[in-house]
């Protein structure tokens, strides 16, 4: 007897509930075997004409699995490493390995559920909600009267803000049987051929080790989570933010872990509106994962939750076109959005005010449909979720949970970039000194609401 553990999702040793559901009575007599699966079509697929990742956070999966399988090897655990279609490739392991039953993360995007429901109708297969605040029973929402307002939401949730606790970190169980490292490689055929791709990354998603080292650093060491609230709308900088989200969207860290790890800073060290804050932002990533879970592909379609499903493909007159391409390209001429459009395609990540601010920009001023930029975000971001992501799109758009968010770009710049240094670092082939350097280049087309900011703009430093 076999049981197939799927650790997409789930690679990491802390609070991971998939390495020790083997240990029950049952699994005496199984063999376990350890598997993630590199979706192909996910990293090497496209979607509206564009590539659904880009080769930067191709490298960060790759690194994270290999760290994985070097992590479970201590333990003596083999991880057999797929690539391919993942329903396929585990069905054909599977039936080699003579496996019944498979165990996995509960998904939260549609192709993942997709992938499941075939599974189970040959295996037993049961899942566990590992990357979910509210995951386990009798926490567990109900879909049909789920709030589709946050407010609504948070409302619900926060009197308690009760959460599932993290478990403790993997030990070997005696009894486990695993299928170990040697005899594991068997099955990593189809993988190898992914080694020419293989870089070491640094970024925080790509290791479980990365991840607890940023989340100590940042609420431990730097104690920065004590000013998150006031640093939070920063547009660049080491600790504005926590840079979690990485480490959260790979699920090399456990946002439970994270919860704990807070709570504990508020009963040792401080409690205050900016260590609610971060709790605030993680409720906001729950949110999305329960609405998706909700209304599945219809997130896809054009009109999102709202209105007639529709998933014909964007149409751009050639205008647009040329316009989606300069904002993919951080060339439109208005530089707040180049600025923060060319550290996107940098470092694959972007403060939450800079993506919002590129967002309605192009939705609002642009007149492009929302779908392209989700699709191109999708691409860079090294944080890249699927809920996150296409749930902020659709709720700048208006297609989501709230009304249309536009957002006065001019208005913004001189807000959090009033000297104009972030646009200045970011584009240093702009001199101009104070916040004139955000005056648009000429020949942009720029929106009567943009007016009245721009005559605010001045060459003077405060
Ligand atoms: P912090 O400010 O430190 O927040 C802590 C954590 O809370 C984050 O790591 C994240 O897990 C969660 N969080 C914070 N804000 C949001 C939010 N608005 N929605 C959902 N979760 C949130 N986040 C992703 O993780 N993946 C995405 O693909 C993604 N795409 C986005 C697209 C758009 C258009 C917008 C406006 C936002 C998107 N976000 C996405 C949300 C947010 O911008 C990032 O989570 C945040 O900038 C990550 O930086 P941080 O970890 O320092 O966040």
């Amino acid at each position: 007897m076999t049981r197939l553990i799927l650790l997409d999702q789930a690679m990491r040793l802390h609070d991971n509930p998939l390495l020790w559901c083997g240990a029950d009575a049952k699994a005496t007599e199984q063999r376990l075997v350890a598997v993630v699966c590199l979706d192909q079509a996910a990293f090497f697929g496209q979607q509206y004409g564009m590539a659904r990742a880009s080769l930067l956070r191709l490298q960060q999966h790759l690194q994270l699995i290999a760290e994985t399988k070097q992590a479970l090897a201590r333990f003596n655990i083999g991880l057999v490493t797929l690539f391919g279609e993942p329903a396929t490739e585990i069905n054909k392991l599977a039936t080699t390995l003579q496996a019944t039953e498979i165990v996995a993360a509960t998904p939260t995007g549609y192709r993942q559920q997709q992938t499941l429901a075939s599974l189970q109708r040959r295996y037993q297969v049961t899942t566990v909600d590992l990357n979910s605040l509210l995951g386990s029973a009798p926490l567990i929402p109900d879909l049909s009267s789920l709030p589709d307002s946050f407010s609504a939401f948070r409302k619900q949730r926060e009197p308690l803000l009760q959460v599932t606790p993290a478990i403790s970190e993997y030990q070997p169980q005696p009894g486990q049987h695993w299928l170990p490292p040697a005899e594991s490689d068997k099955f990593c055929e189809n993988f190898s051929q992914l080694a020419a791709f293989s870089q070491p990354s640094n970024q925080p998603g790509s290791s479980e080790l990365h991840a607890l080292q940023r989340l100590d650093d940042y609420i431990w060491q730097q104690q920065a989570i004590s000013h998150y609230k006031n640093s939070r709308n920063a547009l660049s900088g080491d600790y504005y933010a926590s840079k979690f989200s990485a480490a959260l969207a790979t699920g090399c860290l456990s946002v439970r872990y994270c919860w704990q790890q807070i709570l504990c800073y508020e009963q040792q060290i401080l409690a205050n509106d900016s260590t609610y804050w971060l709790k605030f932002e993680l409720l906001w990533r729950e949110f999305f994962r329960w609405q998706f879970r909700k209304y599945q592909n219809a997130w896809f379609s054009k009109n999102a939750i709202k209105g007639e499903l529709d998933f014909s493909p964007a149409r751009l007159t050639m205008h647009q076109q040329q316009q989606l391409n300069s904002w993919c390209a951080a060339t439109t001429g208005v530089p707040f959005i180049d600025a923060n459009m060319r550290l996107l395609n940098s470092t694959g990540l972007m403060s939450n005010r800079g993506r919002q601010n590129v967002a309605s920009f192009l939705i609002h001023d642009l007149g492009v449909d929302w779908r392209l930029g989700a699709a191109y975000f999708e691409q860079r971001l090294l944080d890249y979720d699927v809920a996150s992501n296409w749930g902020n799109w659709a709720y700048i758009a208006g297609s989501g949970n709230s009304g249309e968010r536009q957002f006065n770009v001019i208005k913004q710049a001189l807000n959090y970039d009033g000297n104009g240094d972030f646009v200045r670092a970011m584009l240093p082939e702009l001199t101009t000194q104070g916040s004139l350097v955000h005056q648009p280049a000429a020949g942009v087309k720029i929106p009567a609401h943009w007016q009245n900011w721009l005559a605010k703009l001045t060459t003077e430093t405060s």
